[in-house]
């Protein structure tokens, strides 16, 4: 089993040390896991931090990206052997004005996998509790899906990534505020998106976390994996966004299931950005 995104407790949001989730995803019997901790790039938001050793450092700063990857490294070295590979990679908030808003450092790091994701619209992060309607009042359900996949293909087309973490993220909050119609927005756009996918050699992922909030469909949706799958989007991870180790590994099985359904075989694993296919198991844990 894969694992590809997980959040460590240098992200503000999340518990744990890396060795903590390495121990859980070993004893689950996992064989490969990523750590993607947030580079949250808004400074209008109060979420550029990421912990290092107890202090908060601005993400922004070069001086975490550095601790963060030996972590990880040396995580890699102690459990290869064991049978769990671990890579280094990074979820970052796509904004427009992305330029100038990583660190310095970023450019010459050697990630193994580089996460893209729209949590923010008009600097609101739609992902959060009590937040994400501030920024849906101001749209209708059309004009919300258009500005999301909009900004969503500028993420994509700005090269800066390899999967675009959970695609319809917006119908986390979208669907109470606007009903069951949002479920549809993606279908005007989802050509272009996936034109720009193929042009950029940039997958997806399938982000299992909502299957852990009680909602029936992981992020993307069965009906959009199938549709990305008939056009030729072959890239794809799966994830459980763990933001505490006993949820690493979560619900992957079910992410395969999905996949196989949409007639995909293989999903990818990534080392220093290079996408390498694997068989998806016949036999799932
Ligand atoms: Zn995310
Ligand atoms: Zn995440």
């Amino acid at each position: 089993m894969f694992d590809y995104h997980i959040h460590p407790n240098y992200s503000i949001d999340a518990e744990g040390t890396i060795e903590e989730f390495c121990e859980v995803a070993l004893s689950k019997g996992l064989r490969e896991i990523a750590f993607t901790t947030h580079l949250d790039t808004d400074n209008k938001g109060d979420d550029c931090f990421v912990n290092v050793k107890g202090k908060k450092v601005s993400t922004r700063s070069s001086l975490w990206l550095e601790d963060y990857e030996a972590s990880i490294r040396s995580a890699d070295e102690k459990y290869k052997d064991l049978g769990l590979r671990v890579r280094f990679g990074v979820e970052v908030d796509y904004i427009s004005e992305i330029d100038g808003a990583l660190p310095e450092n970023f450019y010459s790091t050697e990630f193994d996998i580089i996460l893209g994701s729209m949590h923010l619209i008009d600097h609101i992060a739609i992902s959060a509790t009590g937040r994400a309607e501030a920024a849906f009042k101001n749209y209708s359900m059309e004009e919300l899906g258009r500005k999301y996949y909009t900004l969503l293909i500028e993420a994509v087309e700005s090269g800066l990534f390899d999967i675009v973490a959970h695609i319809d993220l917006y119908r986390r909050f979208g669907q109470e505020f606007y009903g069951d119609g949002i479920r549809e927005v993606w279908k005007l756009h989802i050509s272009d998106l996936a034109n720009a996918m193929r042009r950029f050699n940039v997958g997806f992922e399938i982000n299992t976390s909502p299957l852990r909030r009680g909602q029936e469909q992981p992020m993307p949706e069965a009906a959009i994996i199938n549709e990305l799958h008939d056009q030729g989007v072959s890239i794809v991870t799966v994830g459980s966004d763990a933001h505490q180790p006993q949820d690493v590994g979560a619900d992957i099985t079910t992410a395969f299931l999905l996949l196989k359904e949409a007639g995909f075989s293989n999903i990818s694993v990534f080392e220093r950005r290079k996408a390498v296919d694997q068989e998806i198991p016949n036999h799932i844990v």
